[in-house]
């Protein structure tokens, strides 16, 4: 096995024969896509895949266990985004594709354009799937204040004190 898994070029075919598991470590920051969206280069995905033949079909079924570091959309900080994702592939080659009706039940038929194709390739669209839209820290130092009644409660009398201690407000009100 070569070092990085990213650029491995697997025949999904070939290993469902031999009833291969491949499981490893890709750094997410190896695939370009998804790097476009971290952070930090913190974070790890661990596959553990196995290659089988179901009705024929080949199949690919595991997990994904991944940790990304993306950028909080409420207070703009890195942040740790983790999730296990349960895989269920059935690899299709070209001529395959007007089969879709008969796959097995449970899998999602991925069309592949060449018999081999990089592993990386594989787990990163099975990632970028999953990756949220908008990801939010579960506890959040930006939702934090501003939600935070007693926050806003010493805010508001700070503000109600520097508007006592303002004479111009103090005179305009003596005026009304
Ligand atoms: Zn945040």
């Amino acid at each position: 096995m070569p070092k990085s898994f990213t650029e491995l070029l697997i025949d999904p075919w070939e290993l469902a024969q031999r009833r291969q598991r491949l499981q490893g470590e890709i750094a997410p920051q190896s695939l370009s896509r998804l790097n476009a969206q971290l952070t930090q280069s913190a974070g790890q995905i661990l596959f553990d895949w196995q290659f089988e033949i179901i009705e024929h079909y080949v199949v690919i079924v595991g997990q994904l266990n991944v940790q990304l570091s993306l950028q909080c959309q409420r207070c703009l900080r890195s942040m740790l985004w983790e999730t296990r994702l349960e895989t269920a592939l059935c690899p299709l080659k070209p001529e395959q594709e007007s089969d879709e009706q008969n796959l097995p039940a449970g899998y999602e038929a991925i069309p592949l354009p060449t018999a081999r194709v990089k592993l990386g390739l594989l787990i990163e669209d099975e990632v970028l799937l999953a990756v949220p839209f908008a990801p939010l820290h579960e506890q959040c130092l930006a939702h934090e204040f501003w939600h935070d009644e007693a926050v806003s409660a010493e805010f508001e009398a700070a503000q109600k004190e520097q508007a006592q201690a303002n004479p111009f407000q103090a005179l305009a009100a003596l005026k009304r």
